[in-house]
């Protein structure tokens, strides 16, 4: 039986090297993978999971700890190596990742805090992991309560509050009005930045809002009846940054715009496409119209092989075709992807139409798709599909077919 292990974190949420005495290790038994050790010690500076957040990371005596968990105020730490029983080790937390997370943390119960003041709306979800922050409140906001709040937020860190935890006698704890995610049992830790929020809480903060550093919403959805907003704070905001001035700046070099008329340029840019491509239709029809015109009339099969014909033109082109011949008219273009391949005889993938105006085109279709590995189908004056093969090979097929 252990007794509950220190949790040096409590006292100090910068401490990151440590020493403590190994009360026990036990072999974790997981299938197909290498053993994993369970450590508990006298005392430990590695923050468990819990509330959302994702545990410490870092080293005991040189051995990866994979994960950490607290089950009945005893810390449990996985490790890829065992320790011995009774010996002192020296242990260190990632403070890197550490930092950050007490920067996020920090940072949500600035924005919490000012959420509850303004708007009434409980935290009823968080998470930090190592790439995102989320936070559910238990209301909706509009996007200009979304800026306010942020500006309120940051205002906070700009008047570096300093951060307190204690443990509140039961008096004093019942004259407390704070917020609290849960019934809590035992000691209660009370965190306080004075003026933003009162918490019930046991994770490691920073000591002064100024180190949290910029809050940024990066963004926010209707979440279960309520928003789940995105947050970056301190350095992960500054990278956020840095990665949307880059893009932004690509599109200014690529569009020739100014930085904050890059929004503009973009939507121009969209116009000008609009209008180009109503302008490829109105020609393209040109084109088809008098590609038709110069097609003589005759009665034996036509036969076109065509690169220009768009895919949404092909049926209204193959009946100016039809009108203009007493025979089979086959028209055939290149599929989507091989579109761009200019004229060749190499087996390509090609959409068709066949179409007469007297005649059942459904044998010649179905005895086409048989030959060259094609599918498709339609009326009796109109079939339409897709075949592969040498386009030579194609032409001779339907020239020499007979009814
Ligand atoms: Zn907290």
């Amino acid at each position: 039986m252990s007794t509950n292990t220190i949790k040096l974190y409590d006292e100090d949420s910068y401490l990151s090297d440590f020493s403590a005495t190994v009360i026990s290790c036990t072999a974790k038994q997981i299938d197909h993978q290498k053993p994993l050790y369970e450590v508990i010690l006298s005392a430990t500076a590695f923050f468990p999971e819990g509330g959302g957040q994702a545990s410490d990371t870092g080293i005991l005596n040189g051995i990866p700890v994979i994960d950490v968990q607290e089950k009945n105020e005893i810390i449990y730490h996985t490790l890829t190596a065992p320790l011995t029983e009774g010996e002192v080790i020296n242990g260190s937390v990632n403070q890197t990742r550490r930092f950050d997370f007490m920067q996020q943390h920090t940072g949500e119960h600035i924005l919490s805090g000012l959420v509850f003041k303004n708007f009434g709306y409980d935290n009823v979800g968080f998470h930090l992991g190592t790439d995102t922050v989320t936070v559910d409140f238990s209301g909706t906001f509009t996007e200009e309560d979304i800026r306010r709040i942020e500006e309120l937020a940051n205002d906070a860190v700009f008047h570096n509050i300093p951060v307190v935890a204690v443990y509140p006698d039961k008096v004093t704890l019942k004259s407390l009005n704070y917020r609290s995610k849960k019934e809590l049992s035992g000691a209660i830790r009370i965190v306080t930045i004075k003026g933003v929020d009162t918490c019930a809480c046991c994770a490691p903060h920073v000591k002064f809002t100024g180190e949290v550093g910029l809050i940024k919403v990066t963004s926010y959805q209707n979440y279960k009846g309520g928003t789940r907003l995105e947050l970056q704070c301190g350095k992960r905001a500054l990278t956020d940054y840095n990665k949307k001035e880059k893009n932004i700046q690509n599109i200014s070099v690529t569009l020739s715009a100014k930085i904050y008329e890059t929004d503009e340029a973009v939507k121009r840019l969209k116009d000008e496409k609009l209008s180009l491509e109503a302008k490829l239709t109105n020609l393209t029809i040109r084109l088809l119209n008098l590609k038709a015109d110069s097609i003589p009339s005759g009665e034996e099969p036509y036969i076109l092989f065509d690169y220009e014909i768009p895919d949404n033109q092909l049926r209204h082109f193959a009946n100016l075709v039809k009108e203009r011949r007493n025979g089979v008219v086959g028209i055939f273009i290149p599929s989507a992807k091989d579109s761009l391949i200019m004229e060749t005889d190499e087996p390509l993938e090609y959409r068709y139409v066949m179409c007469a105006k007297a005649m059942d085109v459904r044998p010649m279709g179905a005895e086409l798709n048989k030959s060259f590995l094609g599918r498709g189908g339609g009326s009796k004056e109109m079939v339409q599909g897709s075949i592969t093969g040498r386009r030579t090979d194609i032409a001779d097929f339907l020239k020499n077919f007979t009814f």
